[in-house]
């Protein structure tokens, strides 16, 4: 039997990135923020220190046997269950994940330790960095992020534009927006001087679609989402999908629709894995990077097809495909 996924998830289907093999570096939610909107929950404890959270040659390990299998994918996506950039040894990573394959690399990071110089040469390593602003002032940067305490506004837009003037690859910033919180009109127009400043190659507007950590936290609907996005001019694109498609569970935290599928291609993903060996709904949550009740739903859904079934081993549950 295959080793279980530890540290992957994917390929899912993207709609920033197309085809997306996820790798999650972090142990779950150690953050440097706390957003009211975070699919995961509550930071129980923010942090800003860098550390080896799990072992790259694992990481490695896995994600060489993985491609071995020949995934389809156009990206490896580094995110993780809390912020990646935490993790010390992420340029180490990019340049192992180099070594290995030609597919490109993208990084997602809530871009708060962009103002240090190690991160942001570590960030450089990638094809594609995707960082966010969610604020155009301090106040409501305290209010949606919840920051550490040696954080700020001003340090995070430092980085971003730091990194814009050393990196060469692709730098794409997303925009999550919350009605009430970061919708009027003069919250806009300070995110969109913010992001003059920025320059990136594309601003992403994206809004909660999901679950999140307050339960004040509301979607912002499609049609406002376009009009505010013409105000960022002819490289912003919303991205979020507050149409009766649905985004699923992602491990990084954000409302990214990194992860953006229907149920049926979410159904198919988990079906591809029950193929290849029964899993437990623990080891389901964890190859997917789902809450245990996003994951039933998937799993409801394919019994109602008639395509799985399940077998007790020792007390626990196993799904397997028929
Ligand atoms: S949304 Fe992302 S950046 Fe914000 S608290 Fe959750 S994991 Fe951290």
């Amino acid at each position: 039997m295959a080793e279980q996924q530890k540290y992957l998830y994917g390929p899912v289907p993207s709609r920033r990135l197309g085809r997306s093999l996820g790798v999650d570096i972090m142990p779950f939610k150690v953050c440097t923020l706390d957003c009211v909107y975070c699919q995961l929950g509550k930071t129980t404890e923010t942090t800003i220190e860098r550390k080896d959270y799990v072992p790259v040659d694992a990481v490695l390990g896995e994600l060489q046997e993985k491609l071995a299998g020949g995934p389809e994918t156009d990206f490896i996506t580094i995110s993780g269950s809390g912020e990646p950039t935490l993790h010390s040894r992420l340029g180490e990573l990019i340049d192992g994940i180099k070594k290995i394959t030609e597919i490109p690399v993208a990084v997602i990071t809530n871009g708060t330790l962009l103002y240090r110089q190690d991160v942001r040469a570590d960030c450089a390593k990638a094809d594609v960095v995707l960082p966010s602003l969610d604020a155009g002032d301090e106040q409501t940067f305290q209010k949606i992020n919840r920051p550490h305490s040696e954080l700020s506004l001003e340090k995070l837009l430092d980085g971003l534009c730091a990194l814009r003037e050393e990196f060469s690859g692709r730098l794409w910033l997303e925009v999550l927006l919350i009605e009430g919180f970061n919708t009027d009109k003069a919250q806009i127009d300070k995110i969109v001087n913010a992001v003059k400043r920025i320059r990136p190659d594309k601003i992403q507007l994206n809004t909660a679609v999901r679950p999140a950590a307050e339960p004040d936290v509301k979607k912002v609907n499609r049609a406002k989402l376009k009009v505010i996005a013409r105000q960022f001019g002819c490289k912003c694109e919303v991205v979020a999908d507050a149409s009766p498609r649905r985004s699923v569970s992602s491990p990084n935290g954000k409302q990214h629709d990194e992860l953006a599928a229907t149920t049926e291609e979410y159904a198919e993903i988990l079906l591809s894995m029950l193929k290849r060996r029964p899993c437990s709904l623990e080891d389901i949550c964890t190859g997917l990077g789902m809450r245990r009740n996003e994951a039933l739903k998937y799993i409801n859904h394919l019994q109602r097809q008639g395509v799985i079934d399940f077998e007790q081993r020792r007390g626990t549950v196993f799904f397997k495909a028929k």
